[in-house]
């Protein structure tokens, strides 16, 4: 009763006879009057949102819980989004038998979060253009005031300089989620040697601070296959991460390795490090640690952008770290075949 109130549909999926078990609310979710079978319901999902599936189970049978999002095709042609989650139940031999758990129409959600986009998509658009022409100003202003050797109103505008600057990357960011999400950013993969692209992006960061050094560990050099520009925002992103989250530190290293077909490339700070629970979390959309300092954060956008680069180039991210001694970001490629 509880878990019709709260319109969940409950479902067992049995994983050896492939015998799927369910009740009304989930029969009525995914747009059928009757109880459906393994392939009703498969045959429900949106094509184009199968893969998310198969990929959620893929993991379920190695973390024990399922978790996913797919679009529903009702017999109308309408489309409703489904949110899937489910435990898996072993036997004494530890081989998975069944999967149970529930099912709840998310549609109206995803309605606001989708007008919510629109309008962080609108919005950073608009902010766009009138900042870009700040900046070409503040720098006019500054270059004529070195000139002058006014130094103290120097100081005033590189600082207003840098503030527009953060304005920009927030921007940029939210202009990027809205792309990743909606499938709008195109990926021009091409071959190409990492660590002479791994040196060149450092040593453009380096030059824009003066609070950090980078220094090189073993960088082994390897071709890979993919989109240089957005590669290359992955890294600047962890480069400056790794400065904002290390005020009282002077340096970062950086290294990349070859393991198997993989080439896997780590940033190193010696900051305020990031607790066990809060590792995989810092990859999702907005999230920031509260007990670092904030004055630098942007909207808690990077690593998701980054994380969602990454994945679509077939790599993997993630973070090592031990609070208050540091931490390291890795990435990996695949290398070109
Ligand atoms: P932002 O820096 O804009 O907040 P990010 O997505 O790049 O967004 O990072 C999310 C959060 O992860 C940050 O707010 C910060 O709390 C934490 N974080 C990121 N990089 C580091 C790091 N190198 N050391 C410690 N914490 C970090």
């Amino acid at each position: 009763m509880a878990i019709e109130s709260a319109e969940l549909g409950f479902y067992e999926n049995h994983i050896i006879t492939g015998e799927l078990f369910t009740d009304n609310v989930f029969n009525t979710c995914i747009g059928f009057n009757h109880p459906v079978t393994q392939a009703d319901f498969i045959l429900a999902i949106h094509p184009e949102d199968l893969l998310i599936r198969e990929n959620a189970y893929a993991e379920a049978l190695l973390t024990s819980t399922l978790k996913y999002e797919v679009r529903f095709v009702w017999k109308d042609n309408s489309i409703h989004w489904i949110k899937v989650t489910g435990k898996v139940v072993y036997d004494e031999q530890n081989q998975p038998v069944k999967i149970h758990g529930v099912v709840q129409d998310i549609t109206a959600q995803k309605d606001i979060d989708r007008q919510k986009d629109d309008f962080i998509s609108m919005v950073s658009h608009e902010l766009k253009t009138p900042l870009t022409s700040l900046k070409g100003f503040t720098y006019m202003l500054k270059e004529n005031l070195e000139l002058l050797k006014d130094e103290e109103s120097t100081v005033i505008v590189t600082r207003m300089n840098n503030q527009v600057n953060r304005l920009i990357y927030i921007i940029q960011d939210l202009t990027d989620v809205t792309r990743i999400e909606s499938n709008q950013i195109k990926f021009r993969e091409i071959e190409f040697d990492f660590s002479e692209f791994l040196i060149d992006i450092v040593e453009e960061v380096q030059s824009s601070t003066q609070t950090h050094k980078i220094l090189f560990d073993v960088i082994e050099t390897a071709k890979v296959f993919a989109d240089k520009e957005r590669t290359s925002q992955v890294v600047t992103n962890l480069l400056i991460n790794s400065f904002k989250y290390s005020p009282k530190a002077t340096t970062v290293i950086v290294a990349a390795h070859l393991q198997n077909d993989e080439i896997i490339c780590s940033i190193k700070d010696f900051g305020s490090g990031i607790a066990n629970d809060k590792q995989t979390k810092i990859f999702e959309k907005y999230y920031q640690l509260t007990e670092v300092d904030k004055s630098n954060a942007g909207f808690g956008l990077g690593l998701y952008i980054s994380a969602q680069i990454i994945k679509r180039q077939n790599g993997r991210i993630w973070v090592e770290s031990v609070l208050g001694k540091g931490s390291t970001f890795y990435f990996s490629l695949p290398l070109a075949k």
